[in-house]
């Protein structure tokens, strides 16, 4: 494509911020459509930047990870440097505690993963340290990337509802929106959990539950966790302002607004049995989200039957770590035509749709 070229990103969430960035940056104009930049999954997550942790198996998933993940430091650093907001991006490394024997060459023994970190539950008999992984504020992240894209003259749309992508013979026309009709040479679906509503793509939302304690304020010069725990059915990140995440719940549950007694009861239980100290600290916040989970649980990136096109959707529990990765991949591709080889797993065609 060549500069001054239009290009239309339906949502705002964080895969739409970066790709948009990420073509504007090559000569794009770029406007983003959101429904509403506040339900974004972006600002739900954990902000957990976890391929290890995570265990996600080798091949083309774990490639795209490792690469994204990568990619963060400098990526981040590049959108602060735009938008002046720092995003708590940080190499915590991310400790696995367990709660059975499981040996192996990287293998914590108890003695060794309780010294790693004081204040485990009495259950946890090992683990693993996965020193590479980490984390970023994804809230902050989210400001800071929404600033970046309208300092670089991206323009955003908020509380603009695509109702329909209108097509014909290959190419897709026009979008109704919920303020007209709009148009462009070129189109991105960065519509996460929701994408279903404008494409028949087998996306549906995973709804997750979270909240939030504090460190009390005479323990914050020295936070009794400076990694993220990442247990068995419970995660604890901490942040270097005092705020300990804990999630998630994992629920087909449509998008079922709200947090429920049981699912916060679970959250709770669960991290206090892997860091008991949290019985004491104030809750803070509670809140939930919808991870866009497809039936194989990989990402939708690519091509779609439509020249002008692009997929960039059902990035499930990975969606914080893939933004570097997925903006570089769908820039290259929209913009240079060229399609790297990691895409080619990430295909809609993967699931035969007509
Ligand atoms: C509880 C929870 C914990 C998570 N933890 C992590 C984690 O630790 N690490 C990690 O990497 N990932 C995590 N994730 C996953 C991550 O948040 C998602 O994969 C990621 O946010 C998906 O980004 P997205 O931009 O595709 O979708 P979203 O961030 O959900 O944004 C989609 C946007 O599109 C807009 N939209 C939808 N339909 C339309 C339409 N028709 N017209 C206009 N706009 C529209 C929506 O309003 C929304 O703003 C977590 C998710 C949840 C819910």
């Amino acid at each position: 494509m060549q500069s001054g070229s239009e290009i239309i990103v339906i949502g705002g969430g964080v895969i739409g911020l970066a790709t948009a960035i990420e073509l504007r940056l090559l000569g794009a104009e770029v406007t983003i459509l959101c429904q509403s930049f506040k339900a974004a999954a972006g600002h739900a997550a954990a902000g957990m930047l976890a391929p290890q942790a995570e265990q996600i198996p080798a091949g083309a998933m774990l490639d795209l990870c490792l690469a994204s993940r990568d990619l963060y430091p400098k990526w981040v650093q590049k959108i602060e440097s735009i938008s002046g907001v720092d995003a708590g991006y940080w190499q915590s490394g991310i400790l696995a505690p367990r709660y059975t024997d499981e040996q192996g060459s990287d293998w914590l023994d108890t003695r060794s993963i309780h010294d790693r970190q004081a204040g485990l539950g009495e259950s946890v008999v090992g683990g693993y340290w996965h020193p590479a992984d980490g984390q970023v504020d994804n809230r902050a992240l989210m400001r800071s990337l929404l600033i970046a894209s309208q300092s670089l003259g991206v323009k955003f749309q908020d509380g603009v509802e695509v109702t329909t992508i209108h097509r014909s013979q290959g190419r897709v026309t026009h979008l109704e929106t919920s303020q007209g009709e709009m148009s462009a040479q070129h189109y991105i679906l960065a519509t996460g959990a929701w994408s279903q509503q404008l494409l028949p793509l087998p996306i549906v939302p995973r709804k997750g539950q979270m909240l939030s304690v504090l460190v009390p304020s005479d323990r914050r010069d020295n936070l009794p966790l400076r990694q993220v725990l990442f247990g068995e059915e419970i995660y604890i990140v901490p942040r270097q302002d005092g705020r300990i995440i804990i999630g998630a719940t994992s629920e087909y549950v449509g998008f079922a607004a709200h947090n429920t007694l049981q699912g916060v009861d679970r959250l709770m239980t669960n991290a206090i049995r892997l860091f008991p100290s949290l019985r004491d600290f104030p809750i803070h916040e509670t809140w939930w989200g919808f991870r866009p989970a497809t039936p194989d649980e990989l990402p939708i990136l690519g091509a779609s039957n439509d020249a002008n096109l692009t997929l960039a959707t059902g990035h499930y529990r990975n969606g914080i770590l893939l933004a570097p990765i997925t903006a570089k991949l769908i820039a290259d591709l929209v913009w240079h035509q060229q399609a790297d080889n990691l895409l080619s797993s990430f295909s809609w065609q993967r699931f035969e749709l007509i």
